[in-house]
């Protein structure tokens, strides 16, 4: 997941921020993010945000966070259109970065049965198109990844762009945040944890309630994939169960590591 050197800006940059296939949770974080809600509103001039303002001006813009996968045709037309536009695009949440649990069957060629099997001969608005992250087609400046996105990332990287400098990804997997927060390793009690695989960010959000890691912030990029597959085998899991479990968020961003395995 390579970040851009880009920074912008100059007073009030113009934003506009856009959903497409999602569930529409990163928007929503934005809205209920109420303290820094008044400030992002004093701060930037928004453009176009369907959830917040029902008047959108698609003009030239400084910034666009854009939240879910393309799914379809006219999904892809609008996304071309706000890159034209846009001097810096954001990517937010999961399926904007990697897919989302939409592209979980990534790499399997059978979309069209897929299509067939789930929708019939059903006549669509747009055309259905497999699920990809926004990079499959545009280029993606900087990623916010996480289901949903967490606003302790969130409003840094914003804050870093409207000052005008260089925003930088969180490098660490969820066992780093995990170990800060002094959580007794779950792998320990041989519990499916997929903390060691999956990039950082969220806090270690799960393990701090005694519950798992299932990958929401998509794969981190040094993860040891082979070894801890090894790992969670040796638990009593088939490779396969394994395997699906990584791919329910880890989308098109997975296929590289889960070949090798
Ligand atoms: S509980 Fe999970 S996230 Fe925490 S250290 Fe263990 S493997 Fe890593
Ligand atoms: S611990 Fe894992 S599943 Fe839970 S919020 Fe963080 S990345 Fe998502």
């Amino acid at each position: 997941m390579a970040w851009k050197q880009k920074a912008l800006v100059g007073p009030k940059p113009r934003v506009g921020v856009y959903g497409f296939t999602g569930c529409a949770g990163d928007q929503l974080l934005l809205i209920h993010t109420e303290d820094e809600l008044l400030n992002l509103f004093r701060a930037v001039n928004i453009h176009s945000f369907v959830m917040a303002s029902s008047k959108p001006i698609e003009e030239a813009l400084d910034v666009a966070f854009v939240e879910g996968s393309i799914s379809t045709e006219e999904e892809k037309e609008h996304l071309l259109d706000i890159r034209k536009r846009a001097k810096i695009l954001v990517a937010i949440g999961n399926c904007a970065v990697n897919g989302g649990p939409q592209a979980m069957y990534a790499g399997d060629t059978k979309y069209e049965k897929r299509l067939e099997q789930v929708y019939g001969n059903a006549q669509f608005v747009s055309e259905p198109l497999e699920a990809k992250p926004l990079d499959a087609y545009v280029t993606v400046d900087y990623y916010l990844p996480g289901c949903s996105i967490d606003a302790k990332q969130a409003f840094p990287l914003i804050s870093r762009l409207v000052h005008g400098a260089i925003p930088e990804p969180y490098p660490h997997p969820v066992c780093h945040e995990c170990k800060l927060n002094e959580n007794r390793c779950l792998l320990i009690d041989k519990r499916f944890c997929l903390g060691p695989l999956t990039l950082g960010g969220c806090g270690s959000a799960c393990p701090n309630h005694n519950l798992p890691c299932v990958g929401c912030w998509g794969p981190s990029d040094d993860a040891n994939f082979t070894e801890h597959v090894k790992l969670l085998e040796s638990f009593g899991m088939t490779k396969k169960d394994i395997i699906r479990r990584i791919r329910n968020y880890g989308g098109h961003k997975i296929l590289k590591y889960i070949e090798k395995i």
